[in-house]
C-alpha cells in the first residue's frame, strides 16, 4: 500500500538532503563564531541531527513493511498524517498519549509529585 507511494519517498530524500546541507553549513560556520553563537549552533545541530535520524529511519523502513505502521500499536498510521509528516513513527492516538505521559512526567518533575498518582 504505502510502500508504493513514490511521492513520500522522494519527500523524505529531499528532506534528508536539506538537513544534511544545513548541518554541513552549520559545521562550516563553527570556526568563525564566538562561543555563544557556537553553542547556539550546536544546539541547533543536535535538533537537526535528531530530525535527520528520523528521516533516515523512515527511509530505511520504507522498503520494509514497517513503514507507515505505528511503532507502539503496530496499526497503520493515518495516511493524512504521513503526508503531513512523512517520518512520523507513531499514530496520532499513540503520539497524543505519549505526549500526555511526557507532560505528566514534566509536571511531576516540577512539582515533585509522582506522575502516576492520578
Ligand atoms: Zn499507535
Amino acid at each position: 500500500m504505502l510502500t508504493t507511494d513514490i511521492g513520500i519517498r522522494q519527500r523524505l530524500e529531499r528532506e534528508r538532503n536539506r538537513l544534511q546541507t544545513v548541518i554541513t553549513r552549520l559545521r562550516n560556520q563553527d570556526s568563525e563564531l564566538g562561543p555563544t553563537d557556537r553553542e547556539h549552533n550546536q544546539a541547533l545541530e543536535m535538533n537537526l541531527q535528531r530530525s535527520l535520524a528520523q528521516v533516515e529511519q523512515a527511509l530505511l523502513s520504507f522498503d520494509s513493511a514497517a513503514y507507515g505502521l505505528c511503532d507502539a500499536c503496530r496499526l497503520p498510521i493515518d495516511p493524512e498524517r504521513l503526508r503531513a509528516m512523512p517520518y512520523a513513527t507513531l499514530c496520532l492516538a499513540c503520539k497524543e498519549s505519549q505526549e500526555r505521559t511526557g507532560n505528566r512526567r514534566r509536571a511531576a518533575a516540577m512539582t515533585g509529585s509522582p506522575g502516576w498518582s492520578n
